[in-house]
């Protein structure tokens, strides 16, 4: 089988295979942009595989960053992009459910393939347009089937991760997981646990964010993963409701959590300890309590500028659009253009800061200030004062008793 390399992203990198090739090594184009080539998927960054060591690569390519020499892999600087190249590698020992111990670098491209996770995963596109497909991953492609290479039991037992990421390509490709495949999840899924909770949640995210997230997310239930993952509470009967909905998508990792946790009817005030569990960064913890306060809020009632003014455009859109999964419209054009009429969107923007206050006052800073410039931000979101500071300084003046 051949394929057409025309894509940009492989017309791209081809240089770096031909370099590789002319200095008497094997390289190939491997994983996913091989398989998103051959149905037609737009694609991610292509990878490329080689027999050469990671010295021998530095040795060939004038500029290379080390990203990850450990595991054989080296960045690879051109006029043209940015390319990993990972030599060929045999995983070595698998210790408790997890990564390997130890990795060997091999000089067979076989080898290589065989410890890739499934058989549509384990293609090798060769310069000339060849395809070398040693697992039948082509006729799992054309019959949409997610396989494991070789053993399923003993590939997850090798990285449990193996098991979220089958769900996670159902999910962006549509396929079903072949029997086999299915049944070694379903036997060994309690095994999630031992696996760092911040790979699970770059694949749960990734497999929400997929086209055919419902289909999914039955397997994910239907195989109790679920429960090898930290505590989401779902429950049946709200999933479904989420489920009957037509054509909505989630679009970013904050949205999912604020999404799933609003459907079971979760406290804005539960989403921290819960996220905390999940290891996600403070940064999205926080815009996931933004965003989940905001789509409550949503369901209740309209937009209040005051309601806006806590969260970025690009929060109030995604809460908008979150409407969806929950049988509203959503209007976003709207949102945005309420969002754009605000005459201030933060404290940042107010017309005044707390030296400007101080200096006008004499005093010393206090507790009133904070107070006194929250009242000044209301005061203008409200239209009651000019975001101007002239007129902001007479109306801390006349203020000022308010607060001590
Ligand atoms: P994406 O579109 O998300 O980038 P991908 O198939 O490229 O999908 P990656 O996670 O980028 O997936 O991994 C690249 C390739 O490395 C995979 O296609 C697969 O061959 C191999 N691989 C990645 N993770 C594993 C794993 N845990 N076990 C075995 N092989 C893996
Ligand atoms: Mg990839």
């Amino acid at each position: 089988m051949r394929i057409n390399l025309s894509a940009q992203s492989f017309k791209d990198a081809l240089p770096v295979i031909e370099r590789l090739e002319a200095a008497g090594f094997e390289a190939y184009f491997v994983g996913g942009s091989v398989r998103d080539a051959l149905i037609g998927r737009p694609q991610d960054d292509v990878d490329i595989t080689t027999s050469a060591t990671p010295q021998e690569i530095k040795t060939i390519f004038k500029k290379t960053v080390d990203v990850g020499i450990e595991h054989g892999t080296v960045l690879v600087l051109t006029s043209r992009g940015k390319f990993e190249v990972t030599t060929f590698r045999a995983d070595g020992e698998y210790l408790d459910y997890r990564r390997p111990d130890s990795v060997t670098f091999v000089r067979s491209l076989e080898e290589d393939l065989k410890r890739r996770d499934f058989t549509v995963n384990a293609f090798a596109l060769k310069a000339n347009g060849e395809i070398l497909d040693y697992f039948e991953g082509e006729k799992d492609l054309q019959e949409k089937r997610i396989r494991a290479v070789g053993n399923p039991q003993d590939r997850f037992n090798e990285d449990a991760l193996r098991m979220i990421r089958a769900i996670r390509f159902v999910a962006q490709l549509g396929f079903d997981i072949e029997d086999e495949t299915y049944q070694a999840i379903c036997d060994l899924v309690s095994n999630l646990e031992k696996i760092a909770v911040e790979r699970i949640t770059v694949e749960l995210s990734k497999m929400m964010q997929g086209h055919f997230w419902k289909k999914a997310m039955n397997l994910f239930i239907q195989s109790k993963m679920v429960e090898a993952v930290p505590k989401l509470t779902l429950n049946n009967l709200d999933i479904q409701a989420l489920q009957a909905l037509e054509g909505v998508h989630f679009t970013d990792l904050s949205q999912i959590f604020a999404v799933l946790l609003t459907s079971q009817k979760v406290d804005v005030k539960a989403v921290s300890p819960l996220l905390r569990k999940w290891k996600v960064s403070n940064e999205v913890l926080k815009r996931t309590q933004k965003i989940t306060k905001a789509i409550q809020f949503r369901l209740e009632g309209s937009w209040t500028r005051h309601e806006l003014y806590h969260l970025t455009l690009d929060e109030a859109i995604l809460a908008e659009e979150s409407l969806r999964f929950f049988g509203q419209k959503a209007n976003v054009e709207k949102t945005v253009e309420m969002y754009q009429e605000m005459p201030i969107h933060n404290l940042k923007d107010l017309g005044i800061t707390g030296v400007d206050i101080l200096q006008e006052t004499g005093e010393s800073q206090g507790k009133w200030l904070g107070e006194m410039l929250q009242f000044l931000a209301v005061e203008v979101l409200n239209g009651n004062l000019p975001n101007n500071k002239e007129k902001l300084l007479i109306a801390v003046v006349e203020n000022r008793n308010k607060f001590n």
